[in-house]
């Protein structure tokens, strides 16, 4: 079992398999990067997939598919399908934009996927192209159809901005609702990379929001879920994300690998160790302590709540996968 230094038990990673992306969402990727990382510096899937066996067998039970865009890399599949038939209790999920999803859930759930993150952040075609830079939102809500026709367990983000998509609270909530998937708001991260004009609702605003016409109880935190569960009255649940919030890392279960083979203990925490060389050594042992020095290194708290200025996240959601 992984055991951090405050007690927390490590059991969730999250893979970013490529940090490329069809969007350029204003609080992720709204330029280009000057640079992609070069196709040779990333580990193929047979190398991210030796590691994620050092990390099944240390006690990791979870397992997020994320990016920059997953299902923009090839094969993707057939890297769920290795991690399933390794361990098919294992609780494999995926976040996407949802973008290409219509083709490929299918595939997705008959190679073992159980549940996918869908980012929606407006359901006005005009607004979604505001904030994606590219008209997104037909492909969107038609992957979303499907992953949910093929039986994929679908649930909601959205990230609600001041003058942007704040007038759609209700309406993506209600979209959901109406689909029996769960929404869960994250509260706008700032970092080096996203829109300087942004500017984010907080999690007591949006609530604020929703009471004014709806009735729920706060439900508290799901063991280890980052986000905060509401219950209405019909017993429709929704969760908000609050990173900036005290008992945001209370509970925290992950640690996130990139593409290229870094381990990153913390999202906001820019400390990364690299097992890049150990899986292409095919040195099993090498990895497994890296693993382990991530894992005590992990930090107690994000630094959301404190930071100056000049300490803005300079570790780009797109790369560490959100
Ligand atoms: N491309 C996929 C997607 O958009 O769902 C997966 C990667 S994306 C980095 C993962 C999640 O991070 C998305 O739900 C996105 O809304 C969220 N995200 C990205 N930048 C963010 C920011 N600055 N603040 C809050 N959430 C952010
Ligand atoms: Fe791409 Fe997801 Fe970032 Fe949007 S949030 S730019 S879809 S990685």
């Amino acid at each position: 079992m992984l055991i951090d230094s405050y007690d927390r038990v490590v059991d969730y990673l999250r893979i970013s398999v490529t940090e490329r992306c069809n969007f350029r969402c204003q609080y992720c990727m709204p330029q280009k990067p000057f640079s992609w990382v070069p196709q040779e510096n990333l580990l193929s899937f047979e190398e991210l997939f030796e590691f994620v066996k050092v990390a099944i067998d240390e006690g990791v039970n979870k397992v997020r598919i994320t990016g920059g865009e997953p299902l923009l890399r090839n094969d993707l599949d057939i890297f769920i399908k290795m991690i399933y038939d390794y361990k098919p209790t294992i609780d494999l999920s995926m976040t996407t934009n949802g973008y290409l999803l219509k083709d490929m859930a299918q595939k997705l759930k008959d190679t073992g996927l159980k549940r996918i993150n869908v980012s929606i952040d407006s359901l006005k075609p005009e607004v979604a192209q505001h904030i994606a830079q590219k008209d997104v939102l037909k492909e969107v809500l038609e992957g979303v159809d499907e992953a949910q026709r093929v039986g994929l367990k679908v649930k909601v983000n959205m990230v609600p901005m001041r003058g942007v998509n704040d007038n759609e609270i209700f309406d993506v909530l209600e979209y959901a609702k109406q689909r029996g998937m769960s929404i869960r708001f994250i509260e706008y991260m700032e970092n080096a990379y996203a829109a300087a004009s942004l500017k984010g609702l907080k999690a007591n605003e949006v609530l604020e929001m929703l009471a004014t016409r709806y009735n729920f109880v706060d439900e508290g935190f799901e063991k280890a879920s980052p986000s905060r569960y509401y219950k209405m009255e019909d017993g429709y649940r929704f969760g908000i994300i609050e990173p900036y919030g005290d008992d945001f890392c209370k509970e925290c279960n992950r640690i996130r690998l990139t593409a290229e083979g870094y381990l990153i203990p913390c999202l906001y925490f820019d400390e990364a160790m690299s097992i890049a060389d150990a899986v292409k050594k095919g040195d099993i042992k090498t990895a497994a302590l890296v693993l382990k020095e991530v894992v005590k290194n992990k930090p107690e708290k994000n630094r959301w709540g404190s930071q100056e200025e000049d300490e803005i996240s300079q570790r780009a959601f797109y790369e560490t996968g959100g």
